[in-house]
Protein backbone atom coordinates (compact mmCIF):
# COMPACT_ATOMS: atom_id res chain seq x y z
CA UNK A 1 0.00 0.00 0.00
CA UNK A 2 1.53 3.38 -1.27
CA UNK A 3 1.05 5.98 1.91
CA UNK A 4 2.12 9.48 1.83
CA UNK A 5 3.53 8.91 5.63
CA UNK A 6 5.13 5.51 6.97
CA UNK A 7 2.63 3.32 9.09
CA UNK A 8 3.45 2.84 12.52
CA UNK A 9 1.60 -0.16 14.35
CA UNK A 10 2.33 -0.10 18.45
CA UNK A 11 1.14 -2.16 20.60
CA UNK A 12 -0.06 -1.36 24.19
CA UNK A 13 0.75 -4.15 26.74
CA UNK A 14 -0.97 -2.10 29.16
CA UNK A 15 -0.45 -3.84 33.08
CA UNK A 16 -0.07 -7.10 31.30
CA UNK A 17 3.16 -9.87 31.07
CA UNK A 18 5.73 -10.99 33.52
CA UNK A 19 9.40 -10.45 31.60
CA UNK A 20 9.00 -14.27 30.98
CA UNK A 21 5.99 -13.91 29.05
CA UNK A 22 7.06 -10.38 27.33
CA UNK A 23 10.20 -12.48 25.92
CA UNK A 24 8.29 -15.16 24.74
CA UNK A 25 5.94 -12.69 22.95
CA UNK A 26 8.58 -10.19 21.80
CA UNK A 27 11.14 -13.33 20.88
CA UNK A 28 7.74 -14.71 18.33
CA UNK A 29 6.92 -11.14 16.95
CA UNK A 30 11.27 -10.78 15.80
CA UNK A 31 10.76 -14.19 14.39
CA UNK A 32 7.73 -13.37 12.61
CA UNK A 33 8.17 -10.21 11.67
CA UNK A 34 12.13 -9.66 10.54
CA UNK A 35 11.23 -8.70 7.13
CA UNK A 36 9.12 -6.14 7.68
CA UNK A 37 10.44 -2.85 6.01
CA UNK A 38 7.15 -0.81 5.31
CA UNK A 39 6.07 -0.39 9.07
CA UNK A 40 7.44 1.31 12.06
CA UNK A 41 6.76 -1.44 14.58
CA UNK A 42 6.77 -0.27 17.81
CA UNK A 43 5.95 -2.47 21.57
CA UNK A 44 5.06 -0.96 24.42
CA UNK A 45 5.42 -3.46 27.70
CA UNK A 46 4.94 -2.51 31.53
CA UNK A 47 8.17 -0.78 32.64
CA UNK A 48 9.52 -3.85 34.36
CA UNK A 49 9.93 -5.43 31.29
CA UNK A 50 11.63 -3.09 29.70
CA UNK A 51 15.16 -3.92 30.19
CA UNK A 52 14.77 -7.46 28.96
CA UNK A 53 12.40 -6.51 25.94
CA UNK A 54 15.10 -3.89 24.89
CA UNK A 55 17.77 -6.96 25.09
CA UNK A 56 15.54 -9.44 22.64
CA UNK A 57 14.95 -6.24 20.53
CA UNK A 58 18.76 -5.46 19.90
CA UNK A 59 19.64 -5.20 16.02
CA UNK A 60 16.07 -5.83 15.00
CA UNK A 61 13.36 -3.87 13.33
CA UNK A 62 11.33 -3.61 16.59
CA UNK A 63 11.31 -0.63 18.43
CA UNK A 64 10.30 -0.25 22.32
CA UNK A 65 8.00 2.25 23.64
CA UNK A 66 6.64 3.22 27.47
CA UNK A 67 3.21 3.58 28.31
CA UNK A 68 3.20 6.74 30.41
CA UNK A 69 6.22 9.02 31.89
CA UNK A 70 6.42 11.87 34.64
CA UNK A 71 6.61 15.88 33.26
CA UNK A 72 9.39 16.11 36.00
CA UNK A 73 13.13 15.44 35.35
CA UNK A 74 13.91 14.32 39.16
CA UNK A 75 12.83 14.04 42.30
CA UNK A 76 10.41 13.35 45.30
CA UNK A 77 7.77 11.84 42.73
CA UNK A 78 7.12 8.33 44.72
CA UNK A 79 6.35 5.67 41.86
CA UNK A 80 6.98 8.14 38.95
CA UNK A 81 9.32 7.23 36.23
CA UNK A 82 11.88 10.25 33.80
CA UNK A 83 12.09 9.88 30.53
CA UNK A 84 15.75 9.89 31.33
CA UNK A 85 15.35 6.33 33.27
CA UNK A 86 13.26 5.37 30.11
CA UNK A 87 16.25 6.54 27.85
CA UNK A 88 18.55 4.00 29.47
CA UNK A 89 16.86 1.12 28.49
CA UNK A 90 16.64 2.31 24.51
CA UNK A 91 13.20 3.31 24.71
CA UNK A 92 12.62 5.69 21.80
CA UNK A 93 8.41 6.42 22.14
CA UNK A 94 6.41 6.93 24.76
CA UNK A 95 2.45 6.78 24.82
CA UNK A 96 0.90 10.05 26.53
CA UNK A 97 -2.86 10.64 28.12
CA UNK A 98 -3.90 7.20 26.92
CA UNK A 99 -7.42 7.50 28.08
CA UNK A 100 -6.85 4.85 30.75
CA UNK A 101 -4.91 7.45 32.13
CA UNK A 102 -7.15 10.26 31.68
CA UNK A 103 -9.77 8.31 33.26
CA UNK A 104 -8.16 6.59 36.32
CA UNK A 105 -5.21 8.55 36.96
CA UNK A 106 -6.92 12.12 36.23
CA UNK A 107 -4.34 13.10 33.74
CA UNK A 108 -5.16 16.43 31.98
CA UNK A 109 -4.61 17.49 28.64
CA UNK A 110 -2.56 20.19 29.99
CA UNK A 111 -0.68 17.70 31.98
CA UNK A 112 -0.38 15.48 29.07
CA UNK A 113 1.50 18.60 27.20
CA UNK A 114 4.30 19.12 30.46
CA UNK A 115 4.78 15.17 29.43
CA UNK A 116 5.13 15.66 26.41
CA UNK A 117 7.35 18.74 26.27
CA UNK A 118 9.64 16.34 28.63
CA UNK A 119 9.57 13.63 26.13
CA UNK A 120 11.07 15.86 23.52
CA UNK A 121 13.29 17.23 25.92
CA UNK A 122 14.84 13.44 26.23
CA UNK A 123 14.55 12.71 22.34
CA UNK A 124 11.50 10.18 23.02
CA UNK A 125 8.56 10.35 20.76
CA UNK A 126 5.33 10.56 22.02
CA UNK A 127 2.07 9.50 21.42
CA UNK A 128 -0.23 11.39 22.57
CA UNK A 129 -3.83 9.86 22.65
CA UNK A 130 -7.15 11.62 22.36
CA UNK A 131 -10.97 10.53 21.65
CA UNK A 132 -13.96 10.95 22.86
CA UNK A 133 -16.62 8.97 25.19
CA UNK A 134 -19.63 7.71 23.51
CA UNK A 135 -21.72 9.64 25.51
CA UNK A 136 -19.84 12.89 23.47
CA UNK A 137 -20.09 11.32 19.95
CA UNK A 138 -24.14 10.55 20.58
CA UNK A 139 -24.28 14.61 21.62
CA UNK A 140 -22.47 15.21 18.51
CA UNK A 141 -19.20 16.46 20.97
CA UNK A 142 -17.13 14.73 19.12
CA UNK A 143 -15.17 17.31 17.12
CA UNK A 144 -15.59 19.95 19.91
CA UNK A 145 -13.58 17.46 22.61
CA UNK A 146 -11.18 15.73 20.15
CA UNK A 147 -10.06 19.44 18.87
CA UNK A 148 -9.87 20.88 22.48
CA UNK A 149 -7.47 17.86 23.59
CA UNK A 150 -5.19 18.18 20.54
CA UNK A 151 -4.98 21.70 21.31
CA UNK A 152 -4.54 21.53 24.51
CA UNK A 153 -2.29 18.61 24.42
CA UNK A 154 0.29 19.49 22.10
CA UNK A 155 0.62 23.61 23.54
CA UNK A 156 4.09 24.89 23.87
CA UNK A 157 5.73 22.30 21.09
CA UNK A 158 7.63 24.07 18.18
CA UNK A 159 7.06 22.41 14.89
CA UNK A 160 9.97 20.13 14.81
CA UNK A 161 9.02 18.62 17.77
CA UNK A 162 5.32 18.36 16.05
CA UNK A 163 6.70 16.57 13.23
CA UNK A 164 8.22 13.74 15.90
CA UNK A 165 4.95 13.65 17.82
CA UNK A 166 2.78 10.96 16.86
CA UNK A 167 -1.22 11.23 17.36
CA UNK A 168 -3.33 8.40 18.07
CA UNK A 169 -7.26 9.05 18.03
CA UNK A 170 -8.33 6.19 20.00
CA UNK A 171 -12.44 6.68 20.52
CA UNK A 172 -13.36 5.74 24.42
CA UNK A 173 -16.34 3.79 23.35
CA UNK A 174 -14.32 1.43 20.57
CA UNK A 175 -11.06 0.32 23.46
CA UNK A 176 -11.30 -3.03 24.57
CA UNK A 177 -14.90 -3.14 23.42
CA UNK A 178 -14.36 -5.40 20.23
CA UNK A 179 -16.50 -2.36 19.08
CA UNK A 180 -14.26 -0.66 16.08
CA UNK A 181 -15.25 2.59 14.69
CA UNK A 182 -16.17 2.47 10.76
CA UNK A 183 -13.25 3.67 7.91
CA UNK A 184 -15.31 6.56 7.46
CA UNK A 185 -15.52 7.08 11.29
CA UNK A 186 -11.78 6.70 11.75
CA UNK A 187 -10.92 8.86 8.68
CA UNK A 188 -13.46 11.69 9.13
CA UNK A 189 -11.86 12.53 12.55
CA UNK A 190 -8.28 11.70 11.74
CA UNK A 191 -8.72 14.50 8.95
CA UNK A 192 -10.32 16.99 11.07
CA UNK A 193 -7.66 16.11 13.74
CA UNK A 194 -4.88 16.81 10.65
CA UNK A 195 -6.87 19.75 9.94
CA UNK A 196 -6.69 21.20 13.27
CA UNK A 197 -2.67 20.64 12.89
CA UNK A 198 -2.21 22.57 10.09
CA UNK A 199 -4.52 25.96 11.76
CA UNK A 200 -1.92 25.35 14.73
CA UNK A 201 1.19 24.63 13.15
CA UNK A 202 1.02 24.87 9.22
CA UNK A 203 -0.04 22.78 6.52
CA UNK A 204 3.73 20.83 5.94
CA UNK A 205 3.87 20.12 9.20
CA UNK A 206 0.98 18.43 9.32
CA UNK A 207 1.15 16.50 6.83
CA UNK A 208 4.17 15.16 8.08
CA UNK A 209 2.58 14.15 11.62
CA UNK A 210 1.44 11.06 11.94
CA UNK A 211 -2.04 9.79 13.30
CA UNK A 212 -2.38 6.03 14.36
CA UNK A 213 -6.14 4.70 15.26
CA UNK A 214 -7.09 2.62 18.32
CA UNK A 215 -10.16 0.90 19.08
CA UNK A 216 -10.32 -2.98 18.95
CA UNK A 217 -7.99 -3.34 15.65
CA UNK A 218 -7.89 -6.93 15.12
CA UNK A 219 -6.36 -8.82 12.01
CA UNK A 220 -9.38 -8.69 10.42
CA UNK A 221 -9.77 -4.72 10.05
CA UNK A 222 -6.49 -3.70 10.08
CA UNK A 223 -6.24 -3.79 5.83
CA UNK A 224 -9.19 -1.75 5.69
CA UNK A 225 -8.40 0.73 7.82
CA UNK A 226 -5.21 1.21 6.69
CA UNK A 227 -6.60 1.91 3.14
CA UNK A 228 -7.63 5.23 4.75
CA UNK A 229 -6.03 8.49 3.47
CA UNK A 230 -5.24 9.99 7.07
CA UNK A 231 -4.70 6.60 9.27
CA UNK A 232 -1.20 6.04 9.27
CA UNK A 233 -0.77 3.22 11.63
CA UNK A 234 -2.91 1.77 14.55
CA UNK A 235 -2.12 1.92 18.49
CA UNK A 236 -3.12 -2.00 19.46
CA UNK A 237 -4.49 -3.22 22.81
CA UNK A 238 -6.07 -6.60 23.10
CA UNK A 239 -4.52 -7.73 19.73
CA UNK A 240 -0.72 -6.65 20.51
CA UNK A 241 -0.92 -9.52 23.75
CA UNK A 242 -0.55 -12.41 20.90
CA UNK A 243 2.37 -13.01 18.52
CA UNK A 244 -0.05 -14.27 16.30
CA UNK A 245 -3.03 -11.70 16.27
CA UNK A 246 0.24 -8.62 16.49
CA UNK A 247 2.34 -10.09 13.59
CA UNK A 248 -0.96 -10.62 11.50
CA UNK A 249 -1.95 -6.93 12.11
CA UNK A 250 0.98 -5.40 10.88
CA UNK A 251 1.21 -8.03 8.12
CA UNK A 252 -2.15 -6.91 6.86
CA UNK A 253 -1.38 -4.03 7.05
CA UNK A 254 1.04 -3.70 4.31
C1 LIG B 1 -5.81 0.80 23.58
O1 LIG B 1 -6.10 0.70 24.75
O2 LIG B 1 -4.93 1.60 23.20
C2 LIG B 1 -6.55 -0.01 22.62
C3 LIG B 1 -6.66 0.43 21.40
O3 LIG B 1 -7.11 -1.16 23.11
P1 LIG B 1 -7.88 -2.30 22.25
O4 LIG B 1 -7.08 -2.54 21.00
O5 LIG B 1 -7.91 -3.49 23.16
O6 LIG B 1 -9.24 -1.77 21.95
Amino acid sequence: MDKERKLLIAGNWKMNKTVAEALDLVQGLRRELANIKEVDIVVCPPFTALHEVSRAILDSNIRLGAQTMSEHGFGAYTGEITAGMLKEFSVRYVILGHSERRQYQKESSALIAKKALAAHAASLKPIVCVGETLQEREAGQTETVVGAQVRESLAGLNRSQMEETIIAYEPVWAIGTGRTATTEQAQSVHAFIRKELTNLFEEAVARRVRILYGGSVKPSNARELMTQADVDGALVGGASLEIRSFADIVKNSI
